[in-house]
């Protein structure tokens, strides 16, 4: 059994409305249903008590966390500060720009919170009306600046691409509006229309006049690459920027494949070696259901998550997790692409290019699944 410290997942599933591309799982619901939520949240955590594995990464995600406001956010926070040492750990909160006014931020960071991730996804209000997003630009300028006064030095923002009406130009206001902000972390996401969400519900037309093929997304992730770089914004993950050293650890959880544990509806575990998750509806939560996802952290799908990080698989480390070396076949797979300037092969081990990151899907089977 691993004996590492692991990462703890919250989800929060509520918000204010319904963004038209969004399959999280999240509803509207009155306030009486959140103290409920929260009440179960911590009963949950007190299951986990005696799991005798240090906590470093805490991440509170939605949903909208920040719809909760602080005092229900400071009783979960309690309620883990009681079982775990969370001194040095990360704590992350979501906070949607729309929230800044319901939220103080001084007194989750005197909780124990000192990472915030804001969704932003564009800094064009015209664009964030097309995304059903229910704040402007001008809030996030205004979370930004309450965080920071309220002491906050680890911020970290989203972006989309491939937004309807998105141009090269709006794409780039976009990330000089980040930048402008002096903030420490950009996760840059290709926009992907889902099933069930409003965005997947319109037909084929109207989908083809809106969304954008994918060599314009390639263009536009490319652009944002370039941009971000330009910034001296580090490229540490296929979608994922920080200045040095502010690389987001509990994320950095997944991509290494360590463990976590996921409390809430949706919340996704990988624990003493097994996957299993919560299903997406408040009753499954409150009623303790688990749904077994088969065993995890096997030498394939670390390969396979490691590939997403700059650093791909390195030789020591794989030697380390699995006793044995990196297997020839991925070597002799990767090479083939290394020629095209997709990957890189040395001592040090195999990696994906940033060019190679656009590919990222295909490149990892070709890789892994041979
Ligand atoms: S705020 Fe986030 S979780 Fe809520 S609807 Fe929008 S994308 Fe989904």
């Amino acid at each position: 059994m691993q004996k590492n410290s692991i990462g703890l997942y919250i989800h929060i599933p509520f918000c204010d409305g319904k963004c038209f591309y969004c399959d999280f799982f999240s509803e509207n619901r009155p306030d009486n249903d959140i103290d409920k939520y929260v009440y179960a949240v911590c009963k949950k955590i007190n299951e986990y008590s005696n799991i005798n594995r240090k906590i470093d990464t805490v991440y509170f995600g939605g949903g909208t966390p920040s719809i909760i406001g602080e005092k229900h956010l400071g009783v979960i926070l309690d309620e883990i500060n009681n079982i775990y040492n969370l001194k040095n750990s990360e704590v992350t909160v979501e906070v949607n720009p729309s929230t800044n006014n319901i939220i103080d931020f001084e007194y989750i960071l005197k909780k124990g919170v000192n990472r915030l991730s804001i969704g932003l996804q564009s800094a064009n209000d015209n664009e964030l009306k097309l995304l059903g997003r229910r704040h402007t630009a001008y809030d996030c300028i205004k979370t930004v600046k309450k965080a920071k006064l309220s002491g906050f030095n680890n911020i970290s923002i989203d972006l989309m691409l491939g937004i309807p009406e998105q141009t090269t130009e709006s794409l780039k206001y976009s990330v000089e509006f980040c930048n402008n902000l002096d903030i420490q972390h950009i996760s840059a996401y290709i926009l992907k229309i889902e099933d069930n969400t409003f965005f997947g519900n319109m037909d084929n037309k109207t989908k083809e006049k809106l969304f954008f093929d994918d060599d314009k997304q390639s263009d536009f992730y490319e652009l944002c690459c370039k941009y971000l770089s330009e910034f001296g914004y580090d490229h540490y993950e296929i979608s994922n920027f920080s200045r040095q050293g502010m690389e987001s650890k509990h994320n950095l959880k997944y991509w290494n494949c360590d463990e976590y544990i996921g409390i809430g509806a949706s919340a996704h575990s990988f624990f003493n070696g097994k996957r299993f998750y919560t299903p997406n509806s408040f009753e499954g939560f409150y009623n303790n259901i688990s749904i077994d996802d088969g065993l995890g952290g096997s030498c394939q799908e670390y390969a396979m998550l490691r590939l997403r990080l700059k650093d791909g698989i390195n030789n020591k480390l794989y030697y380390q997790r699995f006793n044995c070396n990196i297997p020839d076949e991925y070597y002799n797979n990767a090479k083939k692409f290394q020629k095209l300037g997709l990957t890189e092969c040395d001592n040090n081990g195999i990696r994906l290019t940033e060019k190679g990151f656009l590919l990222s899907n295909a490149l990892i089977s070709e890789i892994i699944l041979y």
